[in-house]
């Protein structure tokens, strides 16, 4: 989950990300509060040495520079949950600056009654006009009390809503970068984990493996069984994915009826294990047909093993892989090939 900050780490960000984002030409709205938050998070190292270098120019940031960073560095949330959360947040903030104005307009009103108070003081007006005056006051102060409280009060349910909706953003989020058939972080959760994967393999000179993954001859699993149980069988593949990798390695359905593992501090040959133990698995799987006890052929998968060479690029690392698989397929399916060195 990307965002799994605690509330109270969270509205210390939106205290932070708020006036950055008061200072840009772009309009407060998810796509740039998601921006400012990951920013003063800390938790986007690119998007953040960007933004540094734009606020070095003291130039704001437009509506188009706003999205272009959010697509190049965020992305995911799809046009419909982005409009809903647009609106809300929208809400939120007039409600919260309606508020705000009231406040303020009771606060200049009581400042000046107090001025002319106590210029009355200076004066020497008598002792009966000045009291009536001080009962003015207290009249006012009860009115600018009851103002003061009107926004808190906001602020309050403010805090609420945007926690509301910075939920719904996660979710969304979370939905766009998952596949729907096996839970698996989909092709776009896949590039994305990836170049964080790389990028941190980079900066700390450690290990990092892919596997590539293909269901051999699913085209005849389909023919013989039915597409139905051919969904089956990409689950269950999934679930096996799913139980043998841990911490911060990905699963990925990469597409149809292939699969990627992204695996972060790992060697060649730890890689080489992982793909094995998969494949074996898999292998040794009886997966049964609904409402029918015949025996289903043996499935089988073939998988490619590259391991990150530094200075090379998501797509390089993934073409050594996939020629791993290729090779796999071609020397005779049902095993597991490890790349030359990139
Ligand atoms: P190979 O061993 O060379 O990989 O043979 P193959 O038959 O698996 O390869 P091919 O690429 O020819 O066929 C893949 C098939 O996978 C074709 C397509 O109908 C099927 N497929 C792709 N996505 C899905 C899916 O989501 N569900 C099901 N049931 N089948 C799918
Ligand atoms: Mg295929
Ligand atoms: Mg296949």
């Amino acid at each position: 989950m990307r965002y799994r900050d605690s509330p109270e780490h969270t509205a210390e960000c939106l205290r932070l990300a708020l006036p950055l984002m008061a200072k840009q030409d772009s309009a407060m709205h998810p796509i740039s509060f998601s921006i400012w938050y990951e920013h003063v998070a800390g938790m986007n190292a690119p998007l953040s040495s960007e933004l540094e270098r734009a606020m070095q120019t003291e130039l704001a940031l437009d509506e188009e520079a706003t999205y272009a960073l959010y697509r190049k560095y965020i992305a995911g949330l799809d046009e419909q949950s982005a409009q809903q959360v647009a609106d809300g947040f929208r809400r939120v903030l007039s409600d919260l600056s309606d508020s705000a104005n009231q406040a303020g307009k009771q606060a200049s009103r009581f400042g000046s009654v107090l001025e002319e108070w106590s210029e009355g003081l200076l004066d020497g007006k008598s002792e009966k006009s000045l009291a009536e005056e001080a009962a003015g006051i207290i009249g006012d102060t009860r009115q600018m009390q009851d103002a003061v409280a009107v926004l808190n009060a906001r602020l309050d349910s403010s805090k609420d809503e945007i926690e509301r909706l910075q939920s719904e953003i996660v979710r969304a989020r979370e939905e766009a970068l998952s596949d729907g058939l096996t839970g698996l972080a989909n092709r776009r959760g896949f590039d994305q984990s990836l170049a964080d994967r790389m990028r941190e393999a980079t900066e700390q000179a450690s290990e990092l493996s892919l596997l590539l993954l293909d269901i051999d001859h699913f085209k005849n699993v389909n023919d013989k069984y039915g597409h139905l149980f051919g969904d089956k069988v990409i689950r269950s593949i999934a679930q096996v994915l799913k139980d043998n990798v841990k911490g911060r390695d990905t699963a990925a359905r990469y597409g149809g009826e292939e699969f990627a593992v992204i695996l972060p501090d790992t060697p060649p040959m730890g890689a080489r294990a992982v793909a094995e133990k998969i494949r074996s698995t898999v292998a040794n799987c009886r997966i049964q047909r609904v409402g029918n006890n015949e025996t289903v052929d043996t499935i089988s998968i073939s998988i490619g093993v590259a391991h990150f060479t530094g200075g090379e690029s998501p797509t390089d690392l993934i073409g050594r892989a996939d020629s791993a698989l290729y090779t796999s397929k071609s020397h005779g399916r049902n095993r597991v090939t490890v790349a030359a060195r990139g």
